[in-house]
């Protein structure tokens, strides 16, 4: 006889409002109602006639869908155990992952001490392309980073870009301050233009990043701000680091532990560069919104969006509250629920 089994790697994640199913192996993802997680949990080890007697017409397209969409197996009976969980334990060997250099910082110092943490990922901020060709052969010529991208301040219009990729292959990018926040790629395939995003969050879906944001905030996890080289855990504040890399608190500002962000059904996949700010032990909240609001399902520029004052949500430095019975109404308005 064969049963239903549901396949590990597809999390169901529950937000206020809705549920979203991770599928880690593929990197995308997909919203539901709430009452799919009831569905979900239903049907593991069952039989397909057996559950399908019980469905109504929505929830047997639902089942359809994840079993075309392969979230959803029939295994023999006898096997239904022998599938192993996945352990989500995020570890790491390296003290520091990635690092942000500024320019008042002496790569003299810096780089050999980045070197022994395990650093993999340099972002170091230069005035100008000659300062950077410089310094750059003095201290970069040969690295075992995997990635170099550098940011020059001060464009000049006779600077060629692309020469000095092919002069320095351990950079991988060049970004470009100005206006345009143009940036240069060692790959031409990827050369692109982009705009800096402070405060929209980007979204990675894989196992790494879902590990890793059970536990950690995964934009400022492991990473290190060097000004005038000094080690701090975020760019302009005064969180120093100490000379042993010990563990700062932000690093494990997880978003289960920070305000907003803990009921939203996109925390597991979320990389949001704002910096949050410790109300007391395991308790976080930040200064500035996130443009998706996820006690409506609502994004900034979506109709009807409201922001999280106007939801009855609260959250700053002395309390996080919300009124339940307002933001229902509102759905109730936006969704007819
Ligand atoms: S509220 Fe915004 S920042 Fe927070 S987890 Fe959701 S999308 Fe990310």
């Amino acid at each position: 006889m064969n049963v239903l089994k549901w396949m590990e790697e597809i999390q169901v994640i529950k937000g206020y409002t809705r549920v979203c199913l991770y599928d880690l192996p593929r990197g995308n993802f997909r919203l539901a109602d709430k009452t799919t997680q009831v569905l979900i949990d239903s049907i593991e080890g069952k039989t397909m006639d057996s559950v399908q007697s019980n469905l109504d017409s929505t929830e047997k397209e639902w089942l359809n869908e994840f079993k075309n969409s392969e979230y959803l197996f029939e295994v023999p009976e006898s096997t239904f155990k022998s599938f192993p969980t996945i352990n989500f334990q995020w570890e790491t060997p390296f003290r520091v992952l990635s690092s942000f250099i500024d320019k008042s910082s002496d790569l003299e110092l810096v780089i050999p001490t980045l070197e022994q943490t395990g650093c993999k990922h340099l972002w170091i901020v230069f005035d100008t392309l000659d300062i950077a060709s410089k310094e750059i052969t003095k201290h970069l010529e040969y690295s075992y980073f995997l990635s170099i991208e550098i940011q020059i301040e001060k464009h000049n219009p006779s600077n060629n870009y692309e020469s000095f990729l092919k002069k320095h292959p351990t950079i991988s990018n060049i970004h470009i301050n100005d206006e345009s926040f143009k940036s240069y790629s060692s790959s031409p395939e990827v050369s692109f233009s982009s705009k800096k995003t402070k405060g929209k969050p980007l979204f990675q879906i894989n196992l790494l990043i879902f590990s890793e944001s059970k536990e950690h905030n995964v934009f400022f996890n492991r990473k290190i701000y060097f000004t005038g080289s000094k080690p701090f855990a975020t760019e302009g504040t005064d969180c120093r680091i100490n000379d042993n890399f010990d563990e700062p608190k932000i690093w494990l500002s997880s978003k289960d532990k920070t305000d907003i962000c803990k009921h939203c059904e996109y925390r597991y996949m979320c990389v949001d560069n704002r910096i949050p700010v410790m109300r007391k032990e395991n308790e976080w909240y930040h200064d500035t919104e996130c443009n998706y609001n996820p006690y409506i399902a609502k994004w900034e520029n979506e109709e009807n969006y409201k922001t999280l004052i106007e939801c009855g949500v609260i959250s700053n430095k002395n309390e996080f509250s919300f009124n339940h019975e307002k933001i229902a109404e509102i759905n109730k308005e936006l969704w007819g629920e």
